[in-house]
């Protein structure tokens, strides 16, 4: 079931620097600029998608879009579910590999 708490730790806990990685080549193109994680902006395709690291949401700086986990996955035509689904998986094992983190 997807509950509304599930959906706001997809959003938060999973860092998006992450979920790019298990996407992998078919990701958006993302660089680390001055500590940064930026992401092509899958709206204007400018690199100035910037995630906020306090809330790990990403704010494009061309078009003004903000972004988030799910948000990235549905604009690269994945279904709702099925990116609430992904991305849960890649949380609980992010989770498991960082304990601490999420006491
Ligand atoms: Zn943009």
């Amino acid at each position: 079931m997807i509950t509304k708490e599930l959906l706001r730790t997809i959003r938060n806990d999973l860092p998006m620097r992450v979920m790019f990685q298990r996407l992998g080549r078919q990701s958006p193109i993302s660089k680390e600029i001055e500590g940064y994680f930026r992401f092509q902006c899958p709206s204007c395709g400018e690199l100035r998608a910037t995630v906020n690291p306090k809330n790990n949401l990403a704010h494009c700086f061309c078009c003004k879009r903000n972004w988030n986990n799910i948000d990235v996955l549905m604009s690269m035509d994945w279904d709702f579910v099925a990116a609430v689904e992904i991305l849960q998986g890649w949380l609980m094992e992010h989770q498991r590999s960082f304990p601490t983190a999420y006491p």
